[in-house]
Protein backbone atom coordinates (compact mmCIF):
# COMPACT_ATOMS: atom_id res chain seq x y z
CA UNK A 1 0.00 0.00 0.00
CA UNK A 2 1.40 3.17 -0.60
CA UNK A 3 0.83 6.73 1.51
CA UNK A 4 0.60 9.68 -0.71
CA UNK A 5 0.76 13.21 1.55
CA UNK A 6 0.42 16.89 0.36
CA UNK A 7 -2.87 16.61 -2.16
CA UNK A 8 -4.16 19.56 -2.54
CA UNK A 9 -7.81 20.22 -3.77
CA UNK A 10 -10.49 23.19 -3.39
CA UNK A 11 -12.86 23.15 -0.86
CA UNK A 12 -15.61 22.55 -3.32
CA UNK A 13 -14.38 19.52 -5.10
CA UNK A 14 -16.77 17.05 -6.54
CA UNK A 15 -16.35 13.76 -4.50
CA UNK A 16 -14.93 11.77 -8.32
CA UNK A 17 -12.31 14.72 -8.80
CA UNK A 18 -9.83 13.07 -5.54
CA UNK A 19 -9.74 9.92 -7.64
CA UNK A 20 -8.94 12.05 -10.99
CA UNK A 21 -6.30 14.24 -9.12
CA UNK A 22 -4.48 10.57 -7.42
CA UNK A 23 -4.11 9.49 -10.77
CA UNK A 24 -2.86 12.70 -12.35
CA UNK A 25 -0.20 13.15 -9.68
CA UNK A 26 0.97 9.00 -9.60
CA UNK A 27 0.52 9.55 -13.44
CA UNK A 28 -1.33 6.32 -13.42
CA UNK A 29 -4.07 4.93 -16.02
CA UNK A 30 -7.21 4.58 -14.77
CA UNK A 31 -7.36 0.85 -13.76
CA UNK A 32 -3.78 1.31 -12.14
CA UNK A 33 -5.53 2.67 -9.26
CA UNK A 34 -7.00 -0.36 -7.50
CA UNK A 35 -8.49 1.16 -4.24
CA UNK A 36 -7.76 4.26 -1.64
CA UNK A 37 -9.28 5.66 1.32
CA UNK A 38 -8.65 9.13 2.70
CA UNK A 39 -6.53 8.85 6.15
CA UNK A 40 -6.55 12.89 6.54
CA UNK A 41 -8.35 15.78 5.40
CA UNK A 42 -7.02 19.02 6.76
CA UNK A 43 -7.49 22.69 5.61
CA UNK A 44 -4.77 25.30 4.97
CA UNK A 45 -6.12 28.32 5.76
CA UNK A 46 -2.53 30.51 5.15
CA UNK A 47 -4.19 32.12 2.61
CA UNK A 48 -7.81 32.63 4.13
CA UNK A 49 -8.68 35.80 1.50
CA UNK A 50 -8.10 34.35 -1.39
CA UNK A 51 -8.21 30.13 -1.27
CA UNK A 52 -8.86 27.61 1.50
CA UNK A 53 -8.10 24.09 0.33
CA UNK A 54 -8.31 20.64 1.56
CA UNK A 55 -5.06 18.87 2.21
CA UNK A 56 -5.47 14.89 1.74
CA UNK A 57 -3.39 11.95 2.95
CA UNK A 58 -4.18 8.80 0.76
CA UNK A 59 -3.73 5.22 1.09
CA UNK A 60 -3.99 3.73 -1.93
CA UNK A 61 -2.95 0.00 -3.68
CA UNK A 62 -2.24 0.02 -7.50
CA UNK A 63 -1.63 -3.13 -9.55
CA UNK A 64 2.06 -2.43 -9.07
CA UNK A 65 2.93 -0.91 -6.01
CA UNK A 66 6.15 -1.62 -6.17
CA UNK A 67 6.76 0.13 -9.98
CA UNK A 68 5.22 3.28 -8.67
CA UNK A 69 7.18 3.86 -5.22
CA UNK A 70 10.77 3.02 -7.44
CA UNK A 71 8.95 5.64 -9.91
CA UNK A 72 8.68 8.18 -7.17
CA UNK A 73 11.54 7.11 -5.34
CA UNK A 74 12.98 10.68 -4.05
CA UNK A 75 9.80 11.89 -4.00
CA UNK A 76 8.84 12.75 -0.44
CA UNK A 77 5.06 12.87 -0.85
CA UNK A 78 4.53 8.96 -1.77
CA UNK A 79 5.97 6.45 0.03
CA UNK A 80 5.16 2.87 1.65
CA UNK A 81 2.07 3.23 3.83
CA UNK A 82 2.58 1.97 7.36
CA UNK A 83 0.49 -0.34 9.06
CA UNK A 84 -2.49 1.08 10.75
CA UNK A 85 -4.31 -1.44 11.82
CA UNK A 86 -4.70 -3.06 15.26
CA UNK A 87 -3.32 -6.00 16.09
CA UNK A 88 -4.15 -7.53 20.15
CA UNK A 89 -1.03 -8.22 21.62
CA UNK A 90 -2.97 -11.53 23.74
CA UNK A 91 -5.50 -13.92 23.49
CA UNK A 92 -6.90 -15.40 27.22
CA UNK A 93 -6.44 -18.98 27.59
CA UNK A 94 -9.82 -20.54 28.43
CA UNK A 95 -8.31 -21.87 32.28
CA UNK A 96 -7.87 -17.79 33.41
CA UNK A 97 -9.48 -17.95 36.55
CA UNK A 98 -8.30 -14.18 37.82
CA UNK A 99 -10.14 -10.91 36.18
CA UNK A 100 -9.18 -8.03 35.86
CA UNK A 101 -10.69 -4.76 37.41
CA UNK A 102 -10.81 -1.18 35.67
CA UNK A 103 -12.03 1.50 38.17
CA UNK A 104 -13.26 4.06 36.48
CA UNK A 105 -15.74 3.99 33.83
CA UNK A 106 -14.00 7.38 31.55
CA UNK A 107 -12.49 7.09 28.32
CA UNK A 108 -9.67 5.35 29.63
CA UNK A 109 -11.43 2.59 31.35
CA UNK A 110 -13.62 2.20 28.64
CA UNK A 111 -10.72 1.46 26.38
CA UNK A 112 -8.91 -0.33 28.97
CA UNK A 113 -12.18 -2.66 29.64
CA UNK A 114 -13.12 -2.74 25.79
CA UNK A 115 -9.16 -3.95 24.69
CA UNK A 116 -9.34 -6.76 27.63
CA UNK A 117 -12.28 -7.74 27.17
CA UNK A 118 -11.56 -8.04 23.33
CA UNK A 119 -8.79 -10.35 23.96
CA UNK A 120 -10.99 -12.39 26.26
CA UNK A 121 -9.79 -11.23 29.59
CA UNK A 122 -13.59 -10.32 30.97
CA UNK A 123 -12.93 -7.24 33.08
CA UNK A 124 -14.97 -6.09 35.65
CA UNK A 125 -15.51 -2.31 35.47
CA UNK A 126 -15.97 -0.47 39.08
CA UNK A 127 -17.79 3.16 38.02
CA UNK A 128 -18.78 5.08 41.14
CA UNK A 129 -21.03 7.11 38.92
CA UNK A 130 -24.55 6.04 37.15
CA UNK A 131 -25.23 5.33 33.96
CA UNK A 132 -25.55 7.80 30.88
CA UNK A 133 -28.92 7.75 31.09
CA UNK A 134 -29.47 8.45 34.62
CA UNK A 135 -26.46 10.59 34.97
CA UNK A 136 -27.54 12.77 32.35
CA UNK A 137 -30.96 13.86 34.40
CA UNK A 138 -28.39 14.22 37.62
CA UNK A 139 -26.18 16.95 35.57
CA UNK A 140 -29.18 18.54 33.95
CA UNK A 141 -30.47 19.08 37.86
CA UNK A 142 -27.51 21.20 38.95
CA UNK A 143 -27.71 22.93 35.58
CA UNK A 144 -31.37 23.86 35.71
CA UNK A 145 -31.91 23.67 39.67
CA UNK A 146 -28.79 24.34 41.50
CA UNK A 147 -29.17 20.42 42.53
CA UNK A 148 -25.27 18.66 42.24
CA UNK A 149 -25.67 15.32 43.04
CA UNK A 150 -21.68 14.84 43.97
CA UNK A 151 -21.77 10.98 43.17
CA UNK A 152 -23.19 11.77 39.59
CA UNK A 153 -22.35 15.03 37.41
CA UNK A 154 -20.29 16.22 35.02
CA UNK A 155 -17.53 14.46 36.33
CA UNK A 156 -18.70 11.28 37.52
CA UNK A 157 -20.45 8.07 35.71
CA UNK A 158 -20.73 6.22 32.71
CA UNK A 159 -18.29 8.05 29.64
CA UNK A 160 -16.22 10.07 32.75
CA UNK A 161 -15.47 13.61 32.26
CA UNK A 162 -15.61 13.87 28.80
CA UNK A 163 -19.36 13.03 28.07
CA UNK A 164 -20.80 16.35 28.41
CA UNK A 165 -17.66 18.18 26.21
CA UNK A 166 -17.02 19.28 23.18
CA UNK A 167 -16.48 15.82 22.02
CA UNK A 168 -12.82 16.83 20.28
CA UNK A 169 -10.80 13.57 19.22
CA UNK A 170 -7.13 15.11 18.61
CA UNK A 171 -4.14 14.89 20.47
CA UNK A 172 -0.73 16.23 20.26
CA UNK A 173 0.33 12.37 21.75
CA UNK A 174 3.30 10.45 19.91
CA UNK A 175 1.26 7.53 18.39
CA UNK A 176 3.63 5.48 16.41
CA UNK A 177 1.35 2.78 16.47
CA UNK A 178 -2.08 4.33 15.15
CA UNK A 179 -3.55 2.91 19.20
CA UNK A 180 -5.73 6.34 18.14
CA UNK A 181 -7.03 4.86 14.93
CA UNK A 182 -8.42 1.88 17.23
CA UNK A 183 -10.32 5.00 19.71
CA UNK A 184 -11.76 6.35 16.45
CA UNK A 185 -12.68 3.01 14.74
CA UNK A 186 -14.33 1.36 18.41
CA UNK A 187 -16.60 4.60 18.24
CA UNK A 188 -17.56 4.68 14.43
CA UNK A 189 -18.44 0.98 15.42
CA UNK A 190 -20.50 2.37 17.77
CA UNK A 191 -22.12 4.93 15.91
CA UNK A 192 -20.39 8.25 15.53
CA UNK A 193 -20.27 9.83 12.36
CA UNK A 194 -17.44 7.87 9.90
CA UNK A 195 -15.47 10.91 9.59
CA UNK A 196 -13.84 11.43 12.27
CA UNK A 197 -11.78 9.01 11.00
CA UNK A 198 -10.09 11.25 8.73
CA UNK A 199 -10.76 14.72 9.23
CA UNK A 200 -8.06 16.48 11.11
CA UNK A 201 -9.43 17.96 13.66
CA UNK A 202 -12.81 15.53 14.68
CA UNK A 203 -15.46 15.90 17.59
CA UNK A 204 -18.54 14.63 18.10
CA UNK A 205 -20.28 16.34 20.39
CA UNK A 206 -22.02 15.78 23.76
CA UNK A 207 -25.32 13.64 22.66
CA UNK A 208 -23.67 11.35 19.76
CA UNK A 209 -20.87 10.69 22.31
CA UNK A 210 -23.82 9.10 25.32
CA UNK A 211 -25.51 6.87 22.36
CA UNK A 212 -21.58 5.35 21.47
CA UNK A 213 -20.82 4.87 25.16
CA UNK A 214 -24.02 2.92 25.79
CA UNK A 215 -23.15 0.88 23.09
CA UNK A 216 -19.82 0.26 23.91
CA UNK A 217 -20.68 -0.60 27.46
CA UNK A 218 -23.26 -3.26 25.72
CA UNK A 219 -19.92 -5.24 23.69
CA UNK A 220 -18.13 -5.35 27.07
CA UNK A 221 -21.16 -7.16 28.39
CA UNK A 222 -21.58 -9.60 25.53
CA UNK A 223 -17.69 -10.05 25.63
CA UNK A 224 -18.20 -11.25 29.41
CA UNK A 225 -17.06 -8.05 31.33
CA UNK A 226 -19.17 -6.64 33.84
CA UNK A 227 -20.07 -2.97 34.79
CA UNK A 228 -21.07 -2.18 37.97
CA UNK A 229 -22.28 1.61 38.35
CA UNK A 230 -22.87 3.15 41.54
CA UNK A 231 -19.46 1.24 42.61
CA UNK A 232 -16.60 3.36 44.36
CA UNK A 233 -13.97 2.02 45.13
CA UNK A 234 -13.21 3.39 48.83
CA UNK A 235 -10.16 1.38 49.81
CA UNK A 236 -7.04 -0.89 47.84
CA UNK A 237 -6.43 -4.12 49.71
CA UNK A 238 -2.94 -5.03 49.38
CA UNK A 239 -0.02 -7.68 50.51
CA UNK A 240 3.38 -6.44 51.28
CA UNK A 241 2.49 -3.37 48.80
CA UNK A 242 1.17 -5.52 46.37
CA UNK A 243 -2.40 -5.36 45.21
CA UNK A 244 -4.75 -8.09 45.91
CA UNK A 245 -7.79 -6.90 45.40
CA UNK A 246 -10.15 -3.49 45.91
CA UNK A 247 -13.06 -2.62 48.55
CA UNK A 248 -16.45 -0.63 47.90
CA UNK A 249 -17.94 1.95 49.71
CA UNK A 250 -21.03 -0.37 50.82
CA UNK A 251 -18.29 -3.04 51.94
CA UNK A 252 -18.07 -5.24 48.75
CA UNK A 253 -14.81 -7.17 48.22
CA UNK A 254 -13.60 -7.63 45.09
CA UNK A 255 -10.06 -9.79 44.66
CA UNK A 256 -7.63 -9.32 41.82
CA UNK A 257 -3.76 -9.13 41.55
CA UNK A 258 -4.64 -6.44 38.56
CA UNK A 259 -6.15 -3.30 39.24
CA UNK A 260 -6.59 -0.35 36.70
CA UNK A 261 -6.82 2.79 37.96
CA UNK A 262 -8.92 5.11 35.00
CA UNK A 263 -9.98 7.99 37.96
CA UNK A 264 -9.90 11.31 35.83
CA UNK A 265 -8.87 14.43 37.64
CA UNK A 266 -11.57 14.73 40.15
CA UNK A 267 -11.45 12.13 42.51
CA UNK A 268 -9.64 13.82 45.08
CA UNK A 269 -11.33 11.12 47.63
CA UNK A 270 -9.64 8.55 45.66
CA UNK A 271 -6.25 10.39 45.62
CA UNK A 272 -6.41 11.14 49.33
CA UNK A 273 -7.24 7.17 49.59
CA UNK A 274 -3.99 5.95 47.51
CA UNK A 275 -1.66 8.68 49.54
CA UNK A 276 -2.50 6.95 52.60
CA UNK A 277 -2.05 3.46 51.18
CA UNK A 278 1.29 5.10 49.99
CA UNK A 279 0.57 4.51 46.66
CA UNK A 280 3.54 5.93 45.25
CA UNK A 281 2.49 9.99 43.97
CA UNK A 282 4.01 12.86 43.10
CA UNK A 283 2.68 16.69 42.47
CA UNK A 284 2.47 17.60 38.80
CA UNK A 285 2.00 21.12 37.05
CA UNK A 286 -1.75 22.06 36.28
CA UNK A 287 -2.94 25.61 35.19
CA UNK A 288 -6.01 28.03 36.46
CA UNK A 289 -7.79 30.48 35.03
CA UNK A 290 -11.19 31.41 33.22
CA UNK A 291 -13.12 30.81 30.40
CA UNK A 292 -13.92 33.59 27.92
CA UNK A 293 -16.42 33.81 25.44
CA UNK A 294 -17.15 35.46 22.69
CA UNK A 295 -19.89 35.70 19.39
CA UNK A 296 -18.76 32.22 17.00
CA UNK A 297 -19.18 35.05 14.17
CA UNK A 298 -16.33 36.68 15.28
CA UNK A 299 -14.00 33.88 15.42
CA UNK A 300 -14.83 32.32 12.03
CA UNK A 301 -14.18 35.71 10.45
CA UNK A 302 -10.57 36.21 12.06
CA UNK A 303 -9.89 32.62 11.21
CA UNK A 304 -11.57 32.08 7.65
CA UNK A 305 -11.76 35.06 6.39
CA UNK A 306 -13.96 35.11 3.28
CA UNK A 307 -14.50 31.50 3.94
CA UNK A 308 -16.17 32.00 7.25
CA UNK A 309 -19.45 30.23 7.47
CA UNK A 310 -18.26 27.71 4.73
CA UNK A 311 -20.54 24.60 5.26
CA UNK A 312 -16.98 22.31 4.84
CA UNK A 313 -15.74 24.51 7.24
CA UNK A 314 -18.03 24.56 10.06
CA UNK A 315 -17.22 26.31 13.29
CA UNK A 316 -13.83 27.76 13.82
CA UNK A 317 -11.49 27.16 16.60
CA UNK A 318 -8.12 28.82 17.87
CA UNK A 319 -5.21 27.71 20.10
CA UNK A 320 -3.32 30.96 21.63
CA UNK A 321 -0.54 31.70 23.63
CA UNK A 322 1.11 34.40 25.57
CA UNK A 323 4.41 34.73 27.38
CA UNK A 324 3.15 37.04 29.99
CA UNK A 325 6.82 39.48 31.47
CA UNK A 326 5.79 37.78 35.02
CA UNK A 327 7.25 34.82 33.39
CA UNK A 328 4.25 32.95 33.40
CA UNK A 329 2.33 31.15 29.71
CA UNK A 330 -1.19 32.25 29.09
CA UNK A 331 -2.57 29.74 26.91
CA UNK A 332 -5.71 29.21 25.35
CA UNK A 333 -7.38 25.63 26.68
CA UNK A 334 -10.17 23.24 25.10
CA UNK A 335 -11.65 25.49 22.80
CA UNK A 336 -14.78 24.74 22.46
CA UNK A 337 -16.83 26.06 19.22
CA UNK A 338 -20.53 27.13 18.32
CA UNK A 339 -20.26 25.82 22.23
CA UNK A 340 -21.78 26.52 25.82
CA UNK A 341 -20.15 26.90 28.94
CA UNK A 342 -21.05 24.50 31.67
CA UNK A 343 -20.69 23.94 35.44
CA UNK A 344 -18.27 21.36 36.06
CA UNK A 345 -18.35 20.98 39.63
CA UNK A 346 -18.65 17.60 41.46
CA UNK A 347 -18.13 18.90 45.34
CA UNK A 348 -20.47 21.05 47.24
CA UNK A 349 -19.42 24.28 47.77
CA UNK A 350 -17.19 24.59 44.69
CA UNK A 351 -17.78 26.27 41.31
CA UNK A 352 -15.64 25.26 38.30
CA UNK A 353 -15.74 25.98 34.62
CA UNK A 354 -15.48 23.86 31.31
CA UNK A 355 -17.20 24.04 27.88
CA UNK A 356 -19.13 21.60 26.14
CA UNK A 357 -20.66 21.62 22.46
CA UNK A 358 -23.45 19.44 20.70
CA UNK A 359 -22.15 17.76 16.65
CA UNK A 360 -23.58 20.72 15.00
CA UNK A 361 -21.06 23.32 16.88
CA UNK A 362 -24.43 25.81 16.03
CA UNK A 363 -24.68 27.54 19.54
CA UNK A 364 -24.31 31.24 19.31
CA UNK A 365 -20.98 31.19 21.50
CA UNK A 366 -17.32 30.05 21.28
CA UNK A 367 -15.91 29.44 24.43
CA UNK A 368 -12.34 28.25 25.74
CA UNK A 369 -10.26 28.22 28.72
CA UNK A 370 -7.64 30.62 29.31
CA UNK A 371 -5.51 29.49 31.56
CA UNK A 372 -2.13 30.12 33.50
CA UNK A 373 0.83 27.42 33.84
CA UNK A 374 1.77 26.53 37.21
CA UNK A 375 4.06 24.35 38.58
CA UNK A 376 4.72 22.22 42.20
CA UNK A 377 8.14 24.05 42.78
CA UNK A 378 6.96 27.47 42.63
CA UNK A 379 3.01 27.35 43.47
CA UNK A 380 2.06 24.23 45.78
CA UNK A 381 5.26 23.35 47.12
CA UNK A 382 3.55 22.40 50.49
CA UNK A 383 3.30 18.48 50.14
CA UNK A 384 1.77 15.93 47.46
CA UNK A 385 -1.21 16.85 47.25
CA UNK A 386 -1.04 20.72 47.97
CA UNK A 387 -2.06 21.54 43.83
CA UNK A 388 -5.10 19.19 45.04
CA UNK A 389 -5.84 21.89 48.16
CA UNK A 390 -5.19 24.64 45.99
CA UNK A 391 -8.16 23.88 43.79
CA UNK A 392 -10.23 22.90 46.70
CA UNK A 393 -9.42 26.46 47.87
CA UNK A 394 -10.25 28.38 44.33
CA UNK A 395 -13.04 26.59 43.53
CA UNK A 396 -14.80 27.69 47.20
CA UNK A 397 -13.83 31.25 46.51
CA UNK A 398 -15.83 31.32 43.09
CA UNK A 399 -18.73 29.54 44.52
CA UNK A 400 -18.77 32.25 46.97
CA UNK A 401 -18.10 35.16 44.66
CA UNK A 402 -20.76 33.60 42.45
CA UNK A 403 -23.68 33.95 45.45
CA UNK A 404 -22.99 30.28 46.95
CA UNK A 405 -26.10 28.83 44.56
CA UNK A 406 -23.81 27.50 42.08
CA UNK A 407 -23.50 30.05 39.58
CA UNK A 408 -20.46 30.94 38.79
CA UNK A 409 -18.70 34.62 39.05
CA UNK A 410 -18.16 36.20 35.52
CA UNK A 411 -17.08 39.60 34.65
CA UNK A 412 -16.98 41.53 31.19
CA UNK A 413 -12.79 41.84 29.49
CA UNK A 414 -13.42 45.65 29.61
CA UNK A 415 -13.75 45.98 33.29
CA UNK A 416 -11.36 43.16 33.92
CA UNK A 417 -8.58 44.77 31.91
CA UNK A 418 -9.50 47.70 33.75
CA UNK A 419 -9.33 46.47 36.86
CA UNK A 420 -13.03 47.74 38.02
CA UNK A 421 -16.09 45.07 39.06
CA UNK A 422 -19.02 44.54 36.36
CA UNK A 423 -22.78 45.74 37.04
CA UNK A 424 -23.89 45.44 33.29
CA UNK A 425 -23.87 42.89 30.50
CA UNK A 426 -22.78 44.10 26.96
CA UNK A 427 -24.13 42.12 23.72
CA UNK A 428 -22.25 39.24 24.67
CA UNK A 429 -24.54 36.35 26.50
CA UNK A 430 -23.22 34.17 28.72
CA UNK A 431 -24.42 30.63 28.42
CA UNK A 432 -23.54 29.22 31.90
CA UNK A 433 -25.84 27.39 33.50
CA UNK A 434 -27.15 27.90 36.16
CA UNK A 435 -26.37 31.29 35.60
CA UNK A 436 -23.63 33.88 36.79
CA UNK A 437 -23.10 36.82 38.64
CA UNK A 438 -20.83 39.63 37.80
CA UNK A 439 -18.75 40.59 39.99
CA UNK A 440 -14.36 41.45 39.70
CA UNK A 441 -12.60 38.14 39.13
CA UNK A 442 -9.34 39.56 40.31
CA UNK A 443 -10.71 38.94 43.75
CA UNK A 444 -10.30 34.90 42.82
CA UNK A 445 -7.22 33.97 41.76
CA UNK A 446 -3.34 35.13 42.81
CA UNK A 447 -1.91 38.53 41.52
CA UNK A 448 0.04 36.75 39.66
CA UNK A 449 -2.31 34.86 37.34
CA UNK A 450 -4.75 38.25 36.93
CA UNK A 451 -1.16 39.88 36.09
CA UNK A 452 -0.87 37.55 33.23
CA UNK A 453 -4.11 37.28 31.96
CA UNK A 454 -4.80 40.94 31.70
CA UNK A 455 -1.78 41.31 29.64
CA UNK A 456 -2.47 38.29 27.33
CA UNK A 457 -5.88 39.24 26.27
CA UNK A 458 -4.39 42.59 24.09
CA UNK A 459 -2.43 40.40 22.99
CA UNK A 460 -4.83 37.81 21.22
CA UNK A 461 -7.02 40.29 20.32
CA UNK A 462 -3.99 41.29 18.06
CA UNK A 463 -4.01 37.94 16.27
CA UNK A 464 -7.97 37.76 16.50
CA UNK A 465 -9.35 41.33 16.11
CA UNK A 466 -12.09 41.57 18.66
CA UNK A 467 -10.81 38.61 21.12
CA UNK A 468 -10.10 41.45 23.69
CA UNK A 469 -13.90 43.44 23.12
CA UNK A 470 -14.86 45.12 25.86
CA UNK A 471 -18.10 43.15 26.44
CA UNK A 472 -16.34 39.71 25.81
CA UNK A 473 -17.32 37.25 29.08
CA UNK A 474 -14.95 35.69 31.22
CA UNK A 475 -16.36 32.92 34.03
CA UNK A 476 -14.75 31.49 36.20
CA UNK A 477 -13.08 29.59 37.88
CA UNK A 478 -11.44 27.04 35.25
CA UNK A 479 -9.47 24.82 37.77
CA UNK A 480 -9.60 21.14 36.33
CA UNK A 481 -7.02 21.66 33.38
CA UNK A 482 -5.43 18.08 34.00
CA UNK A 483 -4.71 16.22 37.02
CA UNK A 484 -2.70 18.05 39.71
CA UNK A 485 -0.62 14.79 40.96
CA UNK A 486 0.95 11.97 38.69
CA UNK A 487 0.11 8.46 39.98
CA UNK A 488 3.69 7.27 38.68
CA UNK A 489 4.02 3.90 36.58
CA UNK A 490 7.43 2.00 35.62
CA UNK A 491 7.65 2.93 31.80
CA UNK A 492 7.94 -0.96 30.37
CA UNK A 493 5.31 -2.44 32.82
CA UNK A 494 2.92 0.15 33.16
CA UNK A 495 2.57 -0.48 37.18
CA UNK A 496 2.70 1.70 39.83
CA UNK A 497 6.47 2.64 40.95
CA UNK A 498 5.62 1.56 44.02
CA UNK A 499 2.52 -0.80 44.59
CA UNK A 500 2.64 -4.18 41.93
CA UNK A 501 -0.57 -4.94 40.39
CA UNK A 502 -1.68 -1.48 40.57
CA UNK A 503 -1.94 0.26 36.85
CA UNK A 504 -2.19 4.21 36.77
CA UNK A 505 -4.22 4.87 34.11
CA UNK A 506 -5.26 7.87 31.74
CA UNK A 507 -5.92 11.89 33.17
CA UNK A 508 -6.20 11.06 36.74
CA UNK A 509 -3.10 9.39 36.76
CA UNK A 510 -0.80 12.18 34.48
CA UNK A 511 -0.67 10.07 31.45
CA UNK A 512 -3.34 12.04 29.25
CA UNK A 513 -5.10 14.84 28.53
CA UNK A 514 -8.37 14.73 26.92
CA UNK A 515 -10.73 12.07 24.97
CA UNK A 516 -8.54 10.49 22.76
CA UNK A 517 -5.16 10.47 24.31
CA UNK A 518 -6.97 9.01 27.87
CA UNK A 519 -8.33 6.23 25.51
CA UNK A 520 -5.36 5.46 24.16
CA UNK A 521 -3.17 4.84 27.33
CA UNK A 522 -6.26 2.83 28.22
CA UNK A 523 -5.58 0.85 25.46
CA UNK A 524 -1.74 0.38 26.56
CA UNK A 525 -2.45 -0.57 30.10
CA UNK A 526 -5.12 -3.11 28.58
CA UNK A 527 -2.08 -4.57 26.93
CA UNK A 528 0.55 -4.22 29.79
CA UNK A 529 -1.95 -5.91 32.04
CA UNK A 530 -3.00 -8.99 29.31
CA UNK A 531 0.83 -9.93 29.01
CA UNK A 532 1.02 -9.96 32.94
CA UNK A 533 -1.58 -11.60 33.50
CA UNK A 534 -0.52 -14.55 30.60
CA UNK A 535 2.81 -14.37 32.25
CA UNK A 536 1.68 -15.11 36.16
CA UNK A 537 -0.48 -18.08 34.53
CA UNK A 538 2.60 -19.16 33.07
CA UNK A 539 0.56 -19.04 29.51
P1 LIG B 1 -12.44 10.50 33.37
O1 LIG B 1 -13.12 10.72 32.08
O2 LIG B 1 -12.44 11.61 34.34
O3 LIG B 1 -13.10 9.20 34.01
C1 LIG B 1 -12.79 8.78 35.30
C2 LIG B 1 -13.95 7.97 35.85
O4 LIG B 1 -13.53 7.34 37.06
C3 LIG B 1 -15.15 8.82 36.20
O5 LIG B 1 -16.29 8.36 35.50
C4 LIG B 1 -15.29 8.67 37.70
O6 LIG B 1 -16.63 8.62 38.13
C5 LIG B 1 -14.60 7.35 37.96
N1 LIG B 1 -14.06 7.22 39.33
C6 LIG B 1 -13.29 8.12 39.99
N2 LIG B 1 -12.98 7.65 41.20
C7 LIG B 1 -13.57 6.44 41.33
C8 LIG B 1 -13.63 5.49 42.38
N3 LIG B 1 -13.01 5.68 43.55
N4 LIG B 1 -14.34 4.35 42.18
C9 LIG B 1 -14.98 4.14 40.99
N5 LIG B 1 -14.97 5.02 39.98
C10 LIG B 1 -14.26 6.16 40.13
N6 LIG B 1 -11.34 16.23 26.24
C11 LIG B 1 -11.24 16.18 24.91
O7 LIG B 1 -10.35 15.49 24.39
N7 LIG B 1 -12.11 16.87 24.10
C12 LIG B 1 -13.10 17.63 24.61
O8 LIG B 1 -13.85 18.22 23.86
C13 LIG B 1 -13.23 17.71 26.01
N8 LIG B 1 -14.20 18.47 26.58
C14 LIG B 1 -14.40 18.41 27.92
C15 LIG B 1 -15.50 19.05 28.48
C16 LIG B 1 -15.77 18.95 29.84
C17 LIG B 1 -17.00 19.62 30.39
C18 LIG B 1 -14.90 18.20 30.68
C19 LIG B 1 -15.16 18.09 32.15
C20 LIG B 1 -13.79 17.58 30.14
C21 LIG B 1 -13.53 17.65 28.77
N9 LIG B 1 -12.45 17.01 28.18
C22 LIG B 1 -12.33 16.97 26.81
C23 LIG B 1 -11.45 16.28 28.98
C24 LIG B 1 -11.75 14.79 28.94
O9 LIG B 1 -13.06 14.60 29.30
C25 LIG B 1 -10.81 14.03 29.84
O10 LIG B 1 -9.50 14.30 29.44
C26 LIG B 1 -11.07 12.53 29.77
O11 LIG B 1 -12.41 12.24 30.06
C27 LIG B 1 -10.14 11.78 30.73
O12 LIG B 1 -10.46 10.43 30.66
P2 LIG B 1 -10.20 9.45 31.87
O13 LIG B 1 -10.87 8.19 31.51
O14 LIG B 1 -8.75 9.43 32.17
O15 LIG B 1 -10.92 10.11 33.14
Amino acid sequence: MIRLSELSLSLDHPEDALREAIIKRLNLVDEELQDFFVFKRSYDARKKNTEITFVYIIHLTTSNDAAVLARFEDDVHVKVAPDIEYHPVASAPENLTERPIVVGFGPCGLFAALTLAQMGFKPIVLERGRNVRQRTKDTWALWRNHKLDTESNVQYGEGGAGLFSDGKLYSQVKDPKFYGRKVMSEFVRAGAPEEIMYVSKPHIGTFRLTGVVAKMREEIIELGGEIRFEAKVSDLLMEDQKITGVALQDGTVLESKHVVLALGHSARDTFRMLHKNDVFIEPKPFAIGFRIEHPQSLIDKARLGKYAGHPELGAADYKLIHHAKNGRAVYSFCMCPGGTVVAATSEEGRVVTNGMSQYSRNERNANSGIVVGINPEQDYPEGILAGVELQERLEEVAYKLGGSDYKAPAQLVGDFIKGQASTKLGDVEPSYKPGIQLCDLADGLPDFIIEAVREALPAFGKKIRGFDREDAILTGIETRTSSPIRITRDNQSYQSLNTQGLYPAGEGAGYAGGILSAGIDGIKVAEAVALDMLKQQGA
